[in-house]
């Protein structure tokens, strides 16, 4: 294989321990389950509508991005095990080598950018 994957490997690493900090960050501000703060949600009434859209809001996002996290998280390690097994960098669908420059924008890319982008059509 044509793929410095020890590069990669490096790289994966050093983004996982990132994407942790972030998880760990994002559980710090939001200790509560997902249900507690529906919950909670709920009982906000109407009193204050601007406040209650700009604390739905800033609670989306959170959410977005702890689900993000969690899911690049997920992808890194799975990037790790195809490096282990020596399949890293083809793509799972179709058995293709990934482009390069794709595993350097997201080093945990498991589908080339054709598949990729077919399975966003989905
Ligand atoms: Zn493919």
């Amino acid at each position: 294989m044509s793929i410095d994957t020890e590069r990669f490997r490096i790289a994966l690493l050093e983004e996982r321990e990132r994407v942790e900090k972030a998880i760990a960050n994002l559980r710090e501000e939001h200790p509560g389950s997902l249900d507690e703060e529906v919950d909670e949600l709920a009982y906000t009434g109407d009193d204050h509508p601007a406040d209650t859209a700009t604390a739905t809001l800033g609670r989306e996002i959170d959410y977005t991005l702890g689900g993000n996290a969690s899911e690049v998280l997920s992808q890194i390690n799975a990037a790790l095990r195809r490096i282990e097994e020596g399949t890293y960098g083809i793509c799972a669908s179709c058995g293709r080598e990934i482009a390069p420059e794709r595993l350097e924008a997201y080093p945990w890319a498991s589908l080339c950018i054709d598949c990729k982008r077919a399975a966003e059509r989905r």
